[in-house]
């Protein structure tokens, strides 16, 4: 049976180096074919001509750079949120959007192909689950964004520069991916070993150097990947996606609350807080008239009282499959004042960034899908 290249982007930087030796070259080539791979961001080995020919007849053969071509893209009307459909080698799609927020720059990136959680107001749970991603593929996303960062500027870039792109000696310091979010399509703690193993390479000082304070993973309450996540002490932010603050109603809205009951996913979140030290960002999509009112507000306050948290409120974004609709500014606001006034928790109002591209995750893949 033929064994599949090897993915340059699924090892770290000593996995590589490892490997180098094992075919009887130098590892002190290690540093320059990771230069190349996070530094220069070369996406052939045809543009990494200072590696040795044998070695790179050696990768020809044996390797494989996973760059995906880009089946698709979009930007928001107004430029700052660019979103990507890749195409993987088995013809699956996945997204992968670039945000520009004030002075930041964010990956949001896919840790699945679909997703099995089947939560009701998302277009990636409606299309179901395919495949775990490779730690590879969801490295080479966030490669994929660090290119377009650095690509010329298309006649489309925004033409309000964001807020911290400043200018030294009359030239646009380059923008950098700074923040990952796993937010994308998939569960990432459903897809934990290959997602924790793509965030040790992205850390990597000498590769794209993403700080683990800057990386947010989320989940839709899977709880025994948030007891490991504890357990392992790593140092990336939580997000947990709440959605409703009984269990009748999340269940509704969130299935795989049926395996996972609130009562277990709040310990498991105790559990986690106590033992990290570290504040959970609960993710609450705001749907009218079905968990945005006063009352929801307070049951929210209540859950979360004595934890420490912050509450990002998320608009809906409206998918086909699902009849909700966004919840209004005025009582996203209301909303948040109750959790602020009567409980002292911390919230934001998300801004509904790219909504007149699909930035919704799995809206654009459902698109394209319906179109070929
Ligand atoms: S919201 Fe997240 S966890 Fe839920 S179905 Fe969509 S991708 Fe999966």
């Amino acid at each position: 049976m033929p064994v599949a290249p090897l993915n340059l982007y699924d090892l770290t930087r000593e996995q590589l180096r490892v490997q180098l030796v094992r075919w009887d070259f130098n590892s002190v080539h290690t540093a320059r074919l990771w230069n190349y791979l996070y530094i220069k961001l070369a996406a052939s080995l045809d543009a990494m001509p200072e590696l040795p020919p044998k070695l790179r007849a050696r990768l020809a053969t044996d390797t494989h750079l996973g760059v995906f071509p880009t089946a698709l893209e979009t930007a928001s009307s107004d430029g700052f949120t660019h979103k990507y459909l890749l195409a993987l080698a088995d013809a699956e799609r996945i997204e992968t959007v670039l945000m520009r927020y004030t002075g930041r720059v964010t990956a949001c990136i896919s840790s699945q192909v679909g997703c099995a959680m089947g939560c009701v107001f998302c277009a990636t749970g409606q299309m179901g689950y395919t495949r775990h991603l490779t730690a590879g593929e969801i490295v080479a996303q966030a490669v994929h964004v660090a290119r377009a960062l650095r690509a010329p500027a298309p006649s489309s870039a925004p033409s309000r520069a964001p807020k911290k792109c400043h200018v030294i000696r009359d030239k646009p310091v380059a923008e950098r991916l700074r923040n990952l979010v796993l937010m994308g399509m998939g569960e990432p703690l459903h897809n934990y070993d290959a997602v924790m193993h793509a965030v040790d390479i992205l850390r990597d000082p000498n590769g794209l150097a993403l700080g683990a304070e800057r990386i947010t993973v989320s989940t839709v309450g899977v709880v025994p990947g948030i007891l490991r996540l504890a357990a392992e002490k790593r140092p990336v932010h939580l997000a947990v996606s709440l959605h409703a603050a009984n269990q009748t109603e999340r269940a509704a809205l969130v299935p795989a609350a049926k395996k996972w009951p609130l009562d277990e996913l709040m310990s498991a979140c105790r559990t986690y807080s106590e033992t990290t030290g570290r504040r959970i960002f609960y993710e609450w999509t705001l749907i009218e008239g079905k968990n945005d009112s006063p009352a929801h507000a307070r049951t929210v306050g209540e859950l979360l009282g004595n934890l420490p948290a912050q509450v990002n409120l998320i608009p809906l974004n409206p998918t086909n499959g699902y009849a909700g609709a966004p919840t209004a500014t005025e009582a996203a606001r209301v909303f948040q004042h109750i959790l602020s006034s009567e409980f002292k928790i911390r919230s934001t109002v998300r801004q509904r960034r790219g909504i007149d591209i699909a930035a919704g995750c799995g809206q654009l893949a459902v698109a394209e899908a319906a179109s070929r």
